[in-house]
């Protein structure tokens, strides 16, 4: 276990290097023979040579189920030391539960730097997604191979010359547990504090800190504690004591239990930063986590292949005859769209249809019927998992970000994001239709954005911008486009400090060149931008609207009450918050809808 505790260790920090060190692993702790991975401090594993690749026998024993329940006949602890007892084991059993688990994992970060009016403001930004291997080795698969340059990024104020801080985007995800090796009484005291309810919850709350010469980088913080079958449902603190030129940063980890006996890590917010007078801050950032797909199969080409299915085929098409050539090519298209939808929902990246695209679809339905729109398919719409902020189409189906959901303030700002890509299926700027080849599927994962794209030419968007015009004037948002307008400044405003919020990994960006190129005609429109006007509201913080399931990656929309914005500081437009989900047990009103295959319907295996 020693080599791997320093493997973790490494892996969540923030360091902080002298930049005559190029490579800096100097300043890590002690590195292994097989700790290449995790100590590559200026970028993410490379999956190709880093990672160990799981044999194809191994995929195909993945299981897409729920982990069986725990039994909960055990007796109730009576003494505070037994309920310790009772959640370390619970700890333990839930590394064990979702040791075969590789969920997506997101990382947004934003940089903050002091704003007189505004308070902390960001002034750079960081975009990390991955896929994060639960078992005893953890392991780490970036879908973004591309050295991501902000990555390594200065540190503001004096020290700028002297040094560079990197950020190991596995260091953000590593308060999913406690301590993955050794979260017990031998390494930590416990001390109960009280009760506490969070959300719907009762919990019982205990600080844990590490026992004097326990080693390096072992949690230090609070937890929760739910009161029924002892899991911790939330942790909060950071890792203590740091090695030399690195420092660990503090995180606040959520959990939701979202399948029979366990609650699965699902949100963790972190943030350094002092603003307060006299403080010369070295590193400001707040960052979300956010975790989800843990019933993804583990997408592999050797898991691919191997899953031959012979289902008895019976056409059911209606029509005799054959199909004409027109018949064809939509047939064809066809094809692409559903390779590509199904594809981007294995890997992870899409959420399956449910009530988001409701409200999507009655949007664009608005749209197409006060503008007599009539096709030959229907439109769907998809919600796209990740942050930043993007749209594209493929077929008839229109994708939208969960990032850029969340930031429009309100129905007319998402008619005009969606009016764009309506106006590339009307206009037939269909791509794409080369992923009516099925082998064009066979990748991993992580190589999605490697083996998709659906940007257009420079001519098709402006023939698309211009159309979309055109359809929001004939419909009912005509006259709320100042609202559009509003959100475009607020988002130009931004732009040139949220680079990685603003690049698109599969559509055409909202920018080009650091100025907000989509729907530019609608940019004019509206009042100018004003901070002290507390009712002008043009665009929200992320995380506002949509949330996903981390278990099925269904997608449901927040349901929140609204919360008067008493000063400009209040608004918060594109930014990062801290998580409060309110908790709730499985199967009760409040709870996340449940998972299609729980542990008590689901047969194992197939
Ligand atoms: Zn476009």
């Amino acid at each position: 276990m020693g080599t791997s505790k320093w493997i973790f260790t490494a892996a969540l920090l923030v360091s902080v290097s002298a930049t005559a060190q190029p490579q800096s692993t100097d300043s890590q702790p002690a590195a292994g023979p097989n700790t290449s991975a995790a100590t590559q401090t200026v970028q993410p594993p490379a999956s190709t040579d880093a990672a160990p690749q799981t044999p194809a026998s191994q995929a195909q024993t993945q299981q897409a189920t729920a982990p069986a329940p725990t039994p909960s006949v055990l007796p109730q602890p009576t003494t505070m030391d037994q309920v310790v007892d009772r959640f370390i084991e619970r700890e333990h059993g839930l590394m064990k539960a979702l040791a075969t688990r590789t969920p997506v994992v997101e990382t947004y970060l934003q940089n903050l730097t002091a704003d007189p009016q505004l308070g902390p403001v960001p002034s750079a930004d960081h975009y990390f997604l991955g896929r994060m291997d639960m078992g005893e080795t953890v392991d780490r698969k970036d879908y973004l191979k591309e050295q991501d340059k902000g990555m390594e990024t200065r540190l503001m104020g004096g020290f700028n010359k002297l040094f560079k801080v990197q950020y190991q985007p596995m260091g953000f995800s590593w308060m999913v547990y406690a301590d993955r090796t050794d979260f017990d009484r031998a390494h930590y005291d416990f001390h109960y504090i009280r009760r506490e309810f969070l959300g719907d919850v009762r919990c019982l709350v205990f600080d844990v800190t590490p026992k004097k010469n326990s080693g390096k980088g072992r949690f230090l913080g609070r937890v929760w504690v739910e009161d029924q079958d002892y899991n911790i449902v939330r942790l909060n603190g950071t890792y203590a004591p740091a090695p030399k030129n690195s420092f660990f940063f503090h995180m606040d980890s959520w959990r939701l239990n979202l399948i029979p006996g366990y609650w699965v890590p699902a949100y963790i917010y972190s943030e350094e930063g002092d603003f307060s007078a006299g403080v010369k801050n070295k590193i400001a950032f707040k960052a979300q986590t956010r975790i989800w797909g843990y019933d993804l199969k583990k997408g592999d080409k050797d898991d691919e292949l191997t899953q031959i299915r012979v289902d008895s085929v019976k056409d059911e098409t209606a029509t005799t005859q054959d199909a004409s050539p027109l018949q064809a090519e939509r047939e064809w298209q066809q094809q692409a769209e559903d390779n590509v939808i199904e594809r981007l929902t294995r890997a992870g990246l899409l959420a399956p249809e449910g009530d988001v695209d409701h409200i999507l679809q009655t949007v664009v339905n608005n749209l197409e019927v006060t503008n007599n729109i009539d096709l030959p398919r229907p439109v769907r719409t998809r919600v796209l998992l990740t942050a930043p902020l993007e749209t594209f189409s493929v077929g008839n189906t229109i994708v939208i970000s969960r990032g850029l959901i969340d930031v429009l303030p309100d129905e007319a700002s998402l008619a005009a994001v969606l009016s764009h890509e309506l106006a590339h299926i009307v206009l037939g700027h269909n791509l794409g239709s080369k992923y009516a080849f099925n082998d064009r599927m066979l990748f991993s994962d992580d190589s999605t954005y490697n083996n998709l794209g659906f940007k257009h030419i420079p001519e098709e968007e402006t023939a698309a911008d211009k159309k979309a015009i055109d359809l929001l004037n004939n419909s009912p948002y005509a006259q709320k486009l100042d609202n559009v307008g509003l959100f475009l400044k607020a988002l130009q405003s931004r732009s040139a400090q949220l680079n990685a919020l603003l690049t698109t990994h599969l559509g055409n960006s909202l920018a080009e060149n650091g100025t907000i190129s989509r729907l530019a005609a609608l940019a004019s429109k509206g009042p100018a931008l004003d901070n002290n006007k507390l009712d002008q509201v043009a665009a929200l913080p992320l995380g506002g609207r949509v949330k996903i399931n981390p278990w099925d990656d269904k997608a449901e929309m927040v349901k929140t009450a609204p919360v008067a914005i008493t000063s400009a500081r209040d608004k918060m437009p594109f930014e990062v918050t801290p998580f409060y989900p309110r908790l709730a047990r499985w199967g009760t009103q409040n709870a996340p809808s449940a998972p299609a295959t729980s542990a008590a319907n689901a047969p194992s295996g197939n």
